[in-house]
Parts: structure tokens; C-alpha cells; sequence
């Protein structure tokens, strides 16, 4: 019978052997000894499996790693730095200069500058298109040259709620993958791959560890995408790699390529490689994600009802919050409970949300989210500033746009904390 996600929270990934280690070993070595050059050779050349230098694989970061694959009910998986990394990671394993990628507009602000700006002068061009948009514009966005399309379950700020079915169907249509980032919902609250997704990525640092302890980033291949029915628009991985003698990777690896590929091209000559130490941190996350997210969703739930029926407060957004305009996307995808982030609008516009946010005692300012403390913040000025008024409004942030997110404190604490604040 397979394991229910609560076992594989604390239990994933890892068995110790007789008389091993209950807990994970943190292999905090660069490198791996051999007894011969040859045996060596074999790894250089991908002929054997094992570990020759951490800036590739490290055995705690595998073993990490391997748990959050099975988390998500995936067939391969790999740590990366930093959230920022597995995107681009994602979409590059993929994708290259001349190539073309669909996103949603309502992603992190961060994956959409990597993606308008940073990828953009890499050659890759991006077309973004409406989380809510209708199959025909979607249709509408391909082109000859597109590898894939991207989306967040739950968008960072935005609180969007993508169709990820929707967005699969037409995705694997027009013969290329949907990419989704989980990293608001968690596999504890939204299986992606369940709904035709094809790669998940995460930021780590958000839930995963949820303490606000470490940076660092994921990448899940469902290995359901059939990359050789499409042979022409990813040679990358259909045909011979020069920088490995020639090997195929779909050939020699598999519903493995994808990850094997991301592993042995882009991390080999990238470096966004997760560290032994922060791998060991985001698995002491992951053994409770499934008891906060609980937490996190019931005060997320309660401060949202609470903001509703306030009277300074203009609009709320959170998808659980019953008349919320993705709530029946929330309890197609997000049955258990969406997350602890809320978004709302202070009457008043910019200015009285800045006065209200420095009149909060609980609630601290930070660029941080899905921390185990509440925090907030206003995206206008923070992590969307680089954003035009145009730009803000495609991404889903209105300059008047508080963004909490509630930890796992006292929900009547966090409540009187905003009331107070609220009426001052
Ligand atoms: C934070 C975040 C990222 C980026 O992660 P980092 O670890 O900060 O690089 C990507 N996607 C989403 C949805 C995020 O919330």
C-alpha cells in the first residue's frame, strides 16, 4: 500500500540499516575517494552511479532529495540552492536561445524577472498569459518554437488559483510539458502530477523548511512526459551530448533523463548546489510540514474570515475564503487547506497600508513568507518595485495590496495584533 503523505513527511527517503543513524547523516565532504582511476572514469562518463564531487549529487542532499520525490509522487528529483535555481533550471534543461516559453503572468516576482528580464537576454522568449485565461487564449500563445509552459499553484502574491488540469491539456496538445511551482501549496496540499503537471519545482525555503532557516530549491520529474514523441523540440535530451561522449539521455536514463540531465549538464556547470548542512535544515521541515500546514491554513483561514467583516479593510483575498473568486479551484486542487498567506487591501490605498503595517506588533515586515512567525508586506514597494503599474497589474498586485502570512501563533493573537493595528 503506498504511504500516506503524513509517513512520508517524517519517514521519506531514508531507512537506515542495522545500527545506522536515526537521522540523516550530514556528508559534509567535497568529495568521494576511489580506488582507481578507472572505477573514477566510470562516473565522469555517467557508465556508473555514485558521487565523485558535491557540486553534482552529495548523499545527504539525495537522500533530501528522494523525499520530497516521493512527497510529490515523482520518479526523479534534485536539490538545487535556492528556489530562484530550480526554475531556472527547469525551464533551461529544456529550453534555449531561440526557444519559447508560455507562463502564467501571476508568478513570484522574482521568477518573473528571471524569466522577462535574465532569461529574455539568454534568447528565450516568454509570452504571459492570464492565470484565468480561456483555453482559446492559451492556444493562442504557442508558437512553432515553445518547449513548455509555466505556472504556480498558488500564486506568490497573487493568490491566483491555476487550472493546472486545463493548463496540461492544452500544454501536452501542443506536445510540451506543464512546469508547475508548489511551493505555496506543498505536496501536503496539492499533488500537481495528480493533475497532468509534468515538473514540479520548489522554493524550499518557504514551507518545506518553514522556519526561516535556509534558502534552497527542488525540482520533481512525474516522468510521465514521453520527451521522445517530441524528439525535435528537445534534442537536448533526444540526441548525443558531446560534453559526455555522446550519450542519449532519454536512451540511457530513461524516465530519469530529465533530472540526470539538470544534474550532469546544469549543475556541473552552473553550481546552484544545495549544501550538505541546508539539506539536513530542510528535511527537519519537512518531518512537521504536514502538522503546520494544518496550522498555517487554519489561522491563514481565520484571519481572512476576521478581515472580511472588517470595516478599514476594501478587499480580501484568500483562496479557502468562501465567495473568494478561486475558491472552487481551491476545493477542486486544495481540498485540505491553501496556505497561511492572505492578501487584502487596507482602505486607503499605499499610504494607509504602509501606516498600518508599522502599527503591527506580532506581524513583522520582512521579504519572507511561509515562516513558522507571522510576517508581512507590501509587494509595491518591495519585491514588485522593479514592476511598472502595468506590469503590477498583470502580476495581480494592487499598490493598496498587504501581504500576511501567518505562522503558526495564537490565531486571537494574530487577529487582535491586525485589529489593532486596523483601527489605529
Ligand atoms: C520564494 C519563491 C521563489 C524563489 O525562491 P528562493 O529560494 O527565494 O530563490 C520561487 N517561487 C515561489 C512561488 C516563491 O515563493
Amino acid at each position: 500500500m503506498a504511504k500516506k503523505i503524513e509517513t512520508i513527511c517524517v519517514q521519506g527517503g531514508y531507512t537506515p540499516g542495522n545500527g545506522e543513524p536515526r537521522q540523516v547523516p550530514i556528508y559534509q565532504s567535497t568529495t568521494f575517494k576511489y580506488d582507481t582511476s578507472e572505477d573514477m572514469g566510470k562516473l565522469f562518463d555517467l557508465e556508473a552511479s555514485g558521487y565523485f564531487y558535491s557540486r553534482l549529487q552529495n548523499p545527504t542532499c539525495d537522500t533530501v532529495a528522494a523525499k520530497i520525490c516521493e512527497l510529490e509522487g515523482g520518479c526523479a528529483a534534485m536539490l538545487t540552492s535556492s528556489g530562484q535555481a530550480a526554475n531556472f533550471f527547469s525551464i533551461f534543461n529544456i529550453a534555449t536561445a531561440g526557444d519559447h516559453v508560455i507562463s502564467s503572468s501571476t508568478i513570484y516576482g522574482g521568477t518573473f524577472n528571471l524569466f522577462s528580464v535574465t532569461m529574455k537576454k539568454m534568447g528565450i522568449d516568454f509570452t504571459f498569459v492570464s492565470p484565468d485565461c480561456s483555453e482559446e487564449e492559451l492556444e493562442a500563445a504557442f508558437r512553432p518554437n515553445t518547449k513548455a509552459v509555466f505556472g504556480e499553484t498558488i500564486a506568490n502574491p497573487a493568490l491566483t488559483v491555476l487550472d493546472i488540469e486545463r493548463f496540461a491539456k492544452v500544454a501536452h496538445s501542443h506536445g510540451v510539458p506543464l512546469i508547475i511551482d508548489n511551493t505555496f501549496a506543498t505536496p501536503v496540499n496539492c499533488r500537481p502530477f495528480e493533475f497532468g503537471a509534468d515538473i514540479v519545482t520548489h522554493a524550499t525555503t518557504k514551507y518545506m523548511d518553514g522556519h526561516g532557516a535556509q534558502v534552497g530549491g527542488a525540482i520533481v520529474d512525474s516522468g510521465n512526459f514521453d520527451w521522445t514523441a517530441h524528439k525535435e523540440k528537445f534534442p537536448g535530451l533526444c540526441t548525443p551530448d558531446d560534453s559526455y561522449h555522446g550519450i542519449v539521455y532519454t536512451e540511457k536514463f530513461g524516465k530519469g533523463a530529465y533530472i540526470t540531465k539538470a544534474t550532469a549538464q546544469l549543475m556541473r556547470d552552473f553550481g546552484c548546489t544545495a549544501a550538505p548542512q541546508s539539506a539536513f535544515i530542510v528535511n527537519l521541515g519537512l518531518e512537521s510540514l504536514h502538522v503546520r500546514m494544518e496550522r498555517h491554513c487554519a489561522n491563514g483561514l481565520a484571519v481572512a474570515s476576521f478581515l472580511k467583516n472588517h470595516p478599514e479593510v476594501d478587499w480580501v483575498s484568500y483562496p479557502s475564503l468562501e465567495g473568494d473568486k478561486y475558491y472552487d479551484l481551491a476545493k477542486k486542487y486544495l481540498p485540505k487547506g491553501s496556505c497561511g498567506v492572505v492578501s487584502f487591501g487596507v482602505k486607503g490605498g499605499r499610504k494607509a497600508a504602509e501606516a498600518f503595517m508599522k502599527k503591527l506588533k506580532i506581524f513583522a515586515i520582512e521579504t519572507h513568507v511561509a515562516d513558522a512567525r507571522s510576517c508581512c508586506l507590501h509587494p509595491a514597494s518591495a519585491t514588485h518595485r522593479q514592476l511598472n503599474d502595468q506590469e503590477l497589474a498583470a502580476a495581480g498586485v494592487r499598490p493598496e495590496l498587504v501581504r500576511l502570512s501567518c505562522g503558526l501563533e495564537s490565531a486571537e493573537d494574530l487577529i487582535a495584533d491586525l485589529d489593532a493595528a486596523l483601527r489605529a
